[in-house]
């Protein structure tokens, strides 16, 4: 059925747009670049940080909360943190309105200026190691596995709903360590935590590799990252994991007093993952007929929709649906039964696969009377007839099918639009016309690197971990290049 939104043929971006929309997952607000996350997104991410939360803590991690503001002092402490973010930054500059003297309305009282003006948090790294500092004073005190879940501002001038937004919602780990054997692990470890979650529960594939230097983050040492492809063939950073060296612990001198007595500068780590991870998901499975969700994060993972004319019909396919919802729920299974009376079913069917929930119910008089029950799933729009009491274990290997499906088809589609070249002219051909992930030899400089940008607008996704290492020569400049790296177009 015919779902009113433009198709990924006619217009990707219009389509993304709409749905998100008219999915009920966000709407934009009257401030530029900040959305409202609506209830049904909101599950979603609820989902997301649910089960992120639960592997961060398996790893030793604790929560904790830090101010929203930064004293612009503790910002620029670290130069090439401040360089990175200046651009970006919101500043509180008073802390009172008043009435206009000649009634003109509401203005900033300009006896009301702050001291030091304050800025709203774009990262935390500043105001947690002012802390550490007053935490860490011995070997004893390390390591410390922090993170919290917050809201940032980021003053970006593109945004687009979940992908790139002004305020935007995430968690963000600091870690401090005795050595930088230990702070590395760690880095790569959350690195290899986000991989294992964007893939396993959201069934989107990712490469994990390292920024080059011009893409790593300010103040960095080294950036890890999962890069994910959406269907339009550009890619996505999904996650990141900062491996600090000791720069915030010279910044902010935080020592600590070793083992042998000695005193030494802490090292340090930061991770995070933002709603940025709604727009992937969103990206990556949906269709023209809207959301298509992984079970694994559906709020809602089967909907049963009762089909009847009177009270009497109503009654009967209840008693059936409620057994079934019963059974499904002492699996685990989350299941909603939709038995409004102000909407038709067919208008519920529609509203269900524009929300992308998997596995839809329906059952009615005729079902009742066969002992069957009809099931269609989201992922591929096959419908089945089922005897009811074969329904429970049905759903639990289909739920399973459907994740391993999503998966499976990013999969073959990153698999085709991950393409590998040897010379700058197949590389531009490529990058304008199909799109994708570009495999190509580079010659490791920031001029190489920003030659490309310019002249095709791809970028250095990142220099992958596990792929091939052979070595080559760059396309461009033909210089030795130790081994190929991933480019493509980015949100
Ligand atoms: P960073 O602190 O720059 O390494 O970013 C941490 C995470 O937030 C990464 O996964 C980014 O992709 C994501 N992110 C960065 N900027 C934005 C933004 N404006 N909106 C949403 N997510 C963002």
């Amino acid at each position: 059925m015919a779902k009113n939104l433009t198709t990924r043929e006619e217009d990707y971006s219009k389509w993304y747009n709409e749905l998100v929309i008219k999915a009920d997952l966000a709407e934009n607000s009257g401030v530029r670049g900040c959305m409202v996350i609506k209830p049904y997104g909101f599950a979603i991410w609820e989902m997301m940080q649910k089960e992120l939360d639960r592997m961060f803590k398996e790893t030793g991690h604790v929560n904790a909360y830090f101010p929203l503001f930064i004293p612009k002092s503790y910002f620029s402490k670290e130069a090439s943190h401040v360089d990175g973010f200046a651009k970006e930054c919101a500043v509180v500059t008073h802390y009172r309105l008043k009435n206009a003297e000649d009634g003109s309305g509401i203005v900033v009282d300009e006896d009301a200026k702050l001291e030091e003006e304050l800025i709203v948090r774009p990262t935390s790294e500043t105001i947690i190691w002012d802390t550490y500092r007053k935490w860490v004073q011995s070997y004893r005190d390390l390591p410390l596995l922090i993170n919290q879940w917050a809201n940032v501002v980021r003053w970006e001038m593109r945004t687009r709903l979940f992908l790139r937004t002004t305020e935007f919602l995430w968690q963000e780990g600091h870690t401090a360590h005795a050595t930088k054997k230990e702070a590395i692990a760690e880095a790569e470890q959350m690195m290899h935590v986000y991989a294992d979650f964007v893939e396993n529960f959201m069934a989107v594939p990712v490469i994990k590799g390292v920024k080059t230097e011009s893409e790593r983050f300010a103040g960095a040492l080294e950036t890890y990252c999962i890069e994910a492809l959406m269907q339009d063939g550009k890619a996505l950073q999904a996650g990141t994991s900062h491996f600090l060296g000791q720069n915030f612990a010279k910044a902010f001198d935080v020592k600590f007093a070793t083992k042998e007595g000695s005193q030494e500068y802490v090292w340090a780590t930061s991770w995070g993952v933002s709603t940025r991870l709604m727009g992937a998901l969103i990206m990556t499975h949906s269709d023209d007929n809207g959301l298509v969700l992984p079970p694994n994060l559906a709020p809602d993972q089967v909907v049963i929709v009762p089909i009847y004319r009177n009270e009497e019909q109503l009654e009967a396919v209840s008693e059936v649906a409620n057994s079934i919802i019963s059974d499904l729920r002492v699996k685990g299974i989350r299941v909603k039964f939709d038995n409004r009376d102000t909407h038709k079913p067919g208008w519920k069917f529609n509203e269900y696969e524009l929300k992308g929930v998997p596995v839809r119910i329906a059952i009615g008089p005729k079902d009742i009377e066969k002992g069957t029950v009809e099931l269609a799933r989201r992922d591929t729009f096959e419908k089945i007839f089922i005897e009811k009491d074969k329904v429970v274990s049905k759903i639990e290997t289909l739920l399973e099918e459907i994740q391993e499906n999503l998966l499976s088809k990013a999969l073959a589609h990153r698999a085709s639009h991950t393409t590998e070249v040897d010379t700058y002219e197949e590389f531009k051909k490529v990058i304008k016309e199909k799109g994708g992930f570009v495999s190509a030899h580079w010659d490791g400089t920031k001029e190489t690197e920003e030659r490309i940008k310019n002249e095709t607008k791809a970028t250095i996704r990142c220099i992958p971990l596990d792929a091939n290492t052979s070595s080559g020569s760059c396309m461009v400049t033909g210089k030795p290049s130790e081994r190929r790296v991933l480019f493509a177009k980015a949100y």
